[in-house]
């Protein structure tokens, strides 16, 4: 298989979170307009489409997208299949990864409306006690496959403890044509100075990873 792209495309046609800016690109040089080259005009919040939340999204002091470690960003990771029509619980990711296993992908029903230009606020998310417990289990990088880790409204009391904790949340991924397993995770957000989160590019690679050539 190879690399496996599960970064959303960014454009118009991904919702915003609710009261956030739109992802917005406008031509500044256009060639078909006569000028030498084509760039672009980009708007969009920090938080728009694949991207990756930083500590300092919940805490002031906390550790800012352009500090990261590495070691966190890149390695081995595991996806989980979660199938119940129900936030994540504790039960539902304890036996399904091996011990010390650091960052962990949940793939849910969400990914069936990833791909849909409205925002659906019933999207499934973390409960408390299954944030709790990943922190608890050493996990320091989780992705989902929707725009936040938390259920709709009840960011605050799963994002702090788990990014107070110095994790790394991944939110807005595209898993809809990956199946669970264990992968190569890299994850590259934007080195924006002193940021709460950025876009985020993240490829899977399938096991085992061999660098060659
Ligand atoms: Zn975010």
């Amino acid at each position: 298989m190879g690399w496996i792209d599960v970064t959303l495309a960014l454009s118009e046609n991904v919702p915003p979170w609710p009261g956030d800016p739109p992802f917005n690109r406008q031509p500044a040089s256009n060639m078909s307009a006569g000028d030498k080259c084509n760039t672009s005009r980009i708007e969009m919040s920090s938080h728009f489409g694949t991207h990756l939340d930083a500590p300092f999204h919940f805490l002031s002091g906390g550790q800012t997208v352009d500090n990261l470690d590495p070691d966190i960003l890149i390695g081995p990771c595991s996806l989980i299949e979660h199938k119940p029509d129900r936030h994540i619980e504790p039960r539902d990711i304890e036996d399904k990864m091996p011990e010390g296993r650091k960052r962990v992908l949940i793939k849910t029903r969400n990914s069936n409306i990833i791909h849909d230009s409205t925002f659906h606020e019933d999207f499934l998310a973390l409960t408390e006690d299954a944030a709790k417990w990943l922190t608890d289990a050493g996990v320091r990088l989780v992705g989902l496959d929707y725009f936040s880790i938390a259920p709709y409204k009840q960011g605050t009391p799963i994002h702090r403890p788990f990014l107070g904790a110095g994790g790394i949340a991944i939110e807005g991924l595209d898993l809809s044509d990956v199946s669970e397993g264990e992968y190569f995770l890299v994850a590259m957000p934007l080195k924006i100075k002193d940021g709460d989160g950025g876009p985020c590019r993240v490829m899977l690679h399938t096991l085992p990873f061999n660098v060659t050539a």
